[in-house]
């Protein structure tokens, strides 16, 4: 018996993939810069099936990718050769919504979108979002801990996880599913699970918290002179809105972009340094109280050039395609190195100003579009490459100049190497730039605890030889 006749024994033949033509799409990611060839894709519809294919994987000694929706940007969802991926989109049951506790148990292969149509209706809502949400998986927001466009009012995914359904490597099962609100009973697996890319556990169900669902909303797109000025903004709204929620940002060229992929105006006549979008919602019209911090601060704050508001849906949504439309556009540019990181606000402005020289001073050539989520500093800064010959050759593989030069710049002036997005496989030759020799071995005692025999998604998180240039080099189209 094969390991995939072993397979079809636990899902049935139609669940494991083995044509190059249906394996095709599971194994590049959403950036096209990452991809492998998989031994063969998998797609359990149970817990007791995903425990029976890691079994099956774990007897042939072959690894495992696990996949949600394939929308993570740093490569640890996509196989790197001959590995089995397990892909979570057949785990789509909802349980009954528990409207007094506000929390719900979902399979994690559910997407956000699915989730927000179940829950809105009931006057409920889940506190992560972000442009992917049609395709990205809960099971997928946990495993990289997403950020997105709202932490800022209900913190990042690791906040709305209230407990966990995961398969360890050996097959055995962890439920946490029935968390109560205080309970201090040895470890948070939990909580260790939030962030873990995979590397621990395949996650199969989780029990998320919900908030009241706040249909009115309000939203402003304002250009300023400055980050510094967009900063000041955002203090002065924070302390007088209470409804705030999200504060994004977006610069002159990104915008250009935008407009030049969408056939979208210009939002607002003229070029400006620095775009700040802000929305605010509640379950009362938030938008005269939006208008009245708006007037305020513009007599507070030096620097703002114009404003617009969206008070309706329509003008609501074509404010935020400016910002959402970010990731599509620069991908329709190229295939860009992705980098997300996070800057102390002490040194955003100079951080933006210093980045693209950062990025010319190894791609002469490059184009470097920056955009993000201005109230944790966090930079989504996207480099499309220079010309052919302008990249070094000696690199040891394509985007590892820029990715080097970046990630030290950041940790140079205090930030992180992964605001959100996680380490991956992207990024796991700098783990040892951010993280102490002590951290990473706590780590890596921690990886071999929970998968001693490293059957689950090896090479990502932790490189398999800890320092820039000692890990694995990921393989990467371009
Ligand atoms: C247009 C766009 C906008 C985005 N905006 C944001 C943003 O604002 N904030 C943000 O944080 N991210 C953002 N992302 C990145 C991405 O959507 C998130 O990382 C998302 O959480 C990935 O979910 P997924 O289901 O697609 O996971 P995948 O891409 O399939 O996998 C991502 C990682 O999680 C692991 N994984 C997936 N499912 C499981 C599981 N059930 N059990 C164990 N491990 C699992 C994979 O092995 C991989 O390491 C964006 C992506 C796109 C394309």
């Amino acid at each position: 018996m094969t390991l995939e006749d072993d397979l079809r024994t636990v899902v049935g033949d139609q669940h494991v993939l083995v044509d190059p033509g249906l394996t095709a799409s599971y194994e590049t990611d959403w950036t096209r810069r990452f991809s492998g060839r998989a031994r063969c894709v998998v797609r359990p519809g149970s817990t007791g099936e995903v425990a029976g294919v890691l079994r099956a994987c774990g007897v042939a000694g072959v690894a495992v990718v696990p996949q949600g929706g394939n929308t993570g940007l740093v490569g640890g969802g996509v196989p790197v050769d001959g590995e089995v991926v397990l892909s979570t989109l057949r785990l789509v049951e909802i349980g009954e919504v528990d409207v007094v506790a506000g929390q719900v148990t979902v399979g994690a292969g559910t997407t956000v979108s699915s989730l927000q149509k179940r829950v809105r209706p009931l006057g409920l809502d889940f506190g992560v979002d972000f442009a992917a949400r049609d395709s990205a998986t809960i099971g997928g927001l946990v495993a990289t801990n997403a950020g997105g466009e709202n932490v800022l009012r209900y913190g990042g995914t690791r906040q709305q996880v209230i407990g966990v359904e995961a398969v360890l490597a050996d097959g055995s099962v962890v439920s946490r599913l029935e968390a109560l609100p205080k309970d201090n009973t040895g470890y948070d697996l939990t909580g260790l699970m939030s962030g873990s890319e995979g590397t621990l556990a395949v996650l199969t169900a989780v029990r998320v918290r919900l908030w009241p669902a706040y249909t009115k909303r309000s939203v402003a797109l304002l250009a300023l002179d400055s980050t510094s000025a967009a900063l000041a903004v955002l203090a002065a709204l924070r302390s007088r809105l209470t409804t705030l929620e999200s504060a994004e940002f977006f610069l002159a060229d990104g915008l250009a972009l935008v407009c030049e992929h969408t056939g979208l105006p210009a939002p607002i006549p003229g070029e400006h340094p620095a775009y700040l979008l802000v929305e605010c919602a509640a379950t009362q019209d938030p938008n005269e109280e939006l208008l009245e911090a708006l007037g305020e601060v513009s007599e507070l704050v030096d620097g703002i050039a114009d404003i617009v508001v969206g008070e309706d849906g329509p003008s609501r949504e074509r404010l935020w395609r400016y910002r959402e439309a970010h990731t599509e556009s620069i991908s329709a540019a190229g295939v860009p190195v992705k980098l997300d990181v996070a800057i102390p606000h002490a040194h955003l402005e100079a951080a933006l100003a210093a980045l693209p020289e950062v990025v010319r001073g190894v791609d002469p050539g490059a184009r470097t579009i920056i955009f993000g989520h201005l109230n944790e500093g966090n930079l989504h800064v996207n480099v499309l490459p220079g010309g052919a010959g302008v990249v070094k050759t000696d690199e040891p593989h394509e985007g590892y100049a820029v990715t080097d030069a970046v990630l030290r710049y950041v940790v140079g002036v205090g930030g992180s190497i992964s605001a959100e997005h996680g380490i991956g496989r992207a990024k796991s030759e700098w783990l040892t730039l951010a993280r102490s020799a002590a951290e990473v071995a706590a780590m890596r005692a921690i990886k071999d605890a929970f998968d001693p025999h490293g059957l689950l998604n090896p090479g990502v998180v932790l490189p398999v030889a800890d320092g820039p240039g000692g890990g694995p080099s990921p393989s990467i189209d371009g």
